[in-house]
């Protein structure tokens, strides 16, 4: 009992961790390589909540029993967490036996499960290492394996990644990040850029969004690209979200009197200020504070949220839009792109992702693309916002199309809100009649 997983008769964690160490101590005495594999099963957590416990530890026995299927004499398999494997491997020539194995573990454990006459999609993530040539210990080399692993899963699953060095010192960093993260608030390290969107027919400046900046004090300016996904992973996102609404909000009340009319301000949202009580409180107060018109507020929010709490995003979105608050699909085409669910949800925009733009009007399926978009924007009655413009050919392109605003540093830059009153002055004077 203490060596065996009940579940699937394979090695557990225990009896692993002791045939590691073994492993370990005779490559260092008599010479040879060990490679390690780790194995984590993509989305199992959606396979459970949607078939149940059952289904998935039956998932779990098949998926154990397609890893042996391939594995040699020499591996040891091991269960070592609810969807997680180890395989050791002991006496390999070369460092590319691990790679082609799990290689082969890879085509196993992507084809559909049959259980109850259902078919269970799923597959693996899956990480690579060799001892002595990557690690230097027991816990070293159980690390990099899993770094590999999360590598495979951020690069979309369903692969495998061999552990390099540059993975170490880039969770150095990440880690780095998340630490210094947790001040920049406290610090006053952070700032909003606004960046300008333009009205394509009269090329006014109708609104701008606020996105974020962050100039640490111990690692420089660190790009949002870089820190707000380990603002999401940490949960952080959700005070610094606060922050950014509170900020945009107040900042944005004073540009209405600067330009002689309304301009919109729009706040990008993150899935996890969702999940976590008490947005649409937090974006009342952010109004009541600043006194901003609802009516100027516009929130952004990716796909991914859509497809993960649908029923619970409607209830929230339909609040927003009681309040007179406007709703824009960010990066659109980028994500799930479940078109079904845009007809559910009380969306005002879609904002064509800048993927797209770019590569218009030469490339056919950047064109096929947008194309698609607008016409189905049209279908919908969602105002259609293209990110990234670059150039007069694109601005015309998209024009052309119906696309009613735009924004891109052919237009304007991401600049600070004191550059940005500086333009709506300058803008409100040329507008002006000359006496
Ligand atoms: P996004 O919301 O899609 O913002 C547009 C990004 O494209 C911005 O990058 C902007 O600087 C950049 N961009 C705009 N026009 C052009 C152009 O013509 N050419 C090129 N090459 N780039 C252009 P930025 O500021 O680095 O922000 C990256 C992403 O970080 C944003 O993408 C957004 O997803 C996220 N982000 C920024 N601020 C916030 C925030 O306050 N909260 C949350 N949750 N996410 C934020
Ligand atoms: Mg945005
Ligand atoms: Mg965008």
């Amino acid at each position: 009992m203490a060596t065996r997983d009940a579940l699937t008769d394979l090695t557990n964690w225990n009896l692993l961790d002791e045939r590691l160490g073994g492993a370990i101590r005779k490559v260092d005495a008599e010479g040879g390589n060990l490679g390690l594999i780790y194995i984590d099963l993509d989305q199992f957590k959606n396979i459970n909540d949607a078939f149940g416990h059952e289904v998935g530890d039956e998932v779990i026995k098949l998926a154990a029993m397609r890893i042996m299927t391939c594995v040699g004499e020499n591996d040891l398999v091991a269960r070592v967490g609810g969807d997680e494997f180890h395989i050791l491997m002991s006496g390999i020539l070369t460092t590319d036996e691990p790679a082609s194995l799990a290689e082969d573990l890879l085509v196993a454990l992507s084809s559909p499960y049959v259980i109850e006459d259902r078919e269970i999609f799923s597959s693996a993530s899956i990480g690579v290492g060799t001892y002595p040539a990557q690690a230097n210990s027991k816990s070293e080399f159980l690390r990099n394996v899993d770094n590999a692993a999360n590598y495979a899963k951020r690069d979309g699953r369903a692969n495998y990644k061999s552990y390099t060095p540059q993975m170490s010192k880039e969770v150095h960093r990440r880690v780095g990040i998340g630490h210094q993260l947790r001040r920049a608030l406290e610090n006053d390290e952070l700032s909003l850029n606004y960046q300008a969107k333009i009205n394509l027919s009269t090329q006014q400046i109708i609104g701008a969004e606020a996105l974020l900046r962050w100039h640490s004090e111990d690692l420089g300016f660190v790009s949002p690209e870089e820190f707000i996904p380990i603002a999401e992973e940490t949960g952080l996102i959700v005070p610094i979200g606060e922050w950014v609404l509170a900020t945009a909000c107040k900042q944005a009340t004073e540009w209405r009197s600067t330009a002689g009319q309304p301009i919109h301000v729009a706040v990008n949202l993150s899935a996890l200020q969702f999940l976590h009580g008490d947005l649409v409180k937090k974006v009342a107060s952010s109004l009541d504070a600043s006194g901003l018109d609802p009516a100027h507020l516009d929130l952004e929010l990716t796909e991914s949220l859509l497809v993960e709490r649908p029923d619970e995003t409607i209830r929230i979105l339909n609040h927003f839009k009681s309040m007179g608050i406007s709703i824009s699909m960010d990066d659109f085409g980028t994500g799930y792109s479940s078109l079904s669910y845009l007809t559910r949800f009380p969306l005002d925009s879609l904002k064509v992702d800048r993927a797209f733009v770019t590569n218009l009007p030469d490339d056919r399926d950047a064109v096929v693309v947008v194309n698609a978009i607008v016409g189905m924007a049209k279908e919908l009655n969602l105002n259609i916002v293209a990110e990234g413009i670059e150039t007069e050919r694109q601005m015309e392109f998209l024009h052309g199309l119906g696309c009613h605003t735009g924004q891109g540093y052919l237009f304007f830059k991401p600049i600070t809100n004191d550059a940005f009153m500086q333009i709506l002055t300058a803008k409100a004077a040329e507008q002006r009649p000359h006496p």
